[in-house]
């Protein structure tokens, strides 16, 4: 996207003059795989009584600015209290808030890159700095006792799990010592989690972490990507630092609706998840005969609804899966540490089957 204009510059706050409209890099296609969403219609009885739950709230009154009712059903989900749950506006507002709240001017993020670029975005726009500790480039794992010293000089931390757009889980003893390491708060986004082996939460720490902080979205496994809601669990007086920074009103009360039926009828979305799992073995086969025979490629196993590959012409087969297969994948071929990838969401078996069929070709084309 364009830059802000000469007049804009002169007029923002000077550090954000480099700032630039987000471009999600969208175009409408048959099939999109490009930002990780649950492409499976959402399970009939769970639809009919999110539309029941919809059609029964009135417009007219402002929403309850903490979600009591949502939050006491997501406390009920992880067994905590609801004075440990904040609901956000979609995780990313959560994001935001955690940096505008304990970053800032003099403090430092210790991020572990290739991860969401959100987190160095929110950085910026804090005036938190940024200290990177690449994870390994060919298998992406954390390089535990480089990112324990950093953590150690860090104000705060944040660490994916599973990773975005790399799949990785970190071990939750890994988790514990950041904790233990870091003066400050240690978060952990664990937005893809529901598609991970059972026992990769690292929940059970908050008990005796009280310096840890988990993020939680509904966009993802509960495919409500759209209506915007995501939590934080902590200590109650972490999260009472997230109630004094949000925006009051910032979860409306269309959201809150369909995130407390959501979160009510978790049990329905799990055959769901366990389909994208299956898929995501069957996806991972397919990608590694696509891969095995074209030199440089490489696909990673991943514990997200996603998978990284790498192949020879990335960019250019990006374009073509969009403008001669109308499919659309995530391009991380320029960005740092992801030369040559793509994300590729794992959808419904025929979008998958389609993806497969376009990539054969396509990775023919460039290897003959
Ligand atoms: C999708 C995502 C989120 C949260 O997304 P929202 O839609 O704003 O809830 C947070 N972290 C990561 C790594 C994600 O991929």
């Amino acid at each position: 996207m364009a830059a802000l204009s000469d007049r804009m510059r002169a007029l923002v706050q000077p550090r954000l003059a480099d700032f630039e409209p987000y471009d999600p890099a969208f175009t409408p296609t048959r099939i999109n795989l490009s930002a990780n969403e649950n492409t499976y219609p959402m399970p009939a009885a769970v639809r009919a009584e999110l539309d029941r739950a919809l059609a029964a709230t009135p417009l007219n009154r402002y929403p309850d600015p903490m979600s009591g009712e949502l939050r006491a059903a997501i406390a009920e989900r992880h067994g905590v209290e609801p004075r440990q749950v904040c609901v956000g506006n979609g995780g990313d507002e959560l994001l935001f808030n955690f940096l505008f709240a304990f970053g800032g001017a003099g403090r430092t993020l210790l991020n572990l890159p290739p991860a969401f670029s959100e987190y160095e975005l929110f950085a910026q726009m804090t005036e938190t700095a940024v200290v990177n500790v690449w994870r390994d480039p060919a298998t992406f794992e954390i390089p535990e006792d480089e990112a324990l010293a950093a953590a150690a000089e860090a104000d705060l931390v944040i660490v994916t799990s599973p990773n975005n757009p790399t799949g990785n889980l970190i071990a939750p003893e890994f988790a514990e010592r950041l904790c233990a390491a870091c003066r400050g708060l240690v978060m952990v986004d664990e937005a893809y989690i529901e598609f991970a082996r059972p026992g990769a939460s690292v929940q059970p720490l908050l008990e005796r972490c009280p310096n840890l902080v988990i993020l939680h979205t509904l966009s993802k496994a509960f495919g409500e990507a759209g209506i915007r809601c995501g939590y934080v669990l902590a200590t109650a007086d972490v999260i009472d630092v997230f109630a004094a920074v949000r925006q009051i009103y910032s979860v409306n009360v269309l959201t809150q609706a369909a995130g407390l039926v959501a979160i009510r009828e978790r049990a329905a979305f799990a055959p769901v998840v366990e389909k994208i799992r299956a898929e995501r073995a069957r996806m991972l086969a397919g990608l590694e005969g696509l891969t095995a025979g074209a030199i440089g490629a490489v696909v990673w196993p991943s514990e997200g609804n996603f998978l990284l590959v790498r192949l020879p012409g990335a960019a250019e087969i990006r374009r073509r899966l969009r403008d001669d297969y109308d499919i659309l994948v995530r391009d991380f071929s320029a960005a740092p540490g992801l030369a040559g990838c793509l994300r590729i969401t794992v959808g419904t078996p025929e979008e998958n089957d389609a993806v497969l069929r376009a990539l054969t070709d396509l990775v023919k084309g460039e290897t003959r």
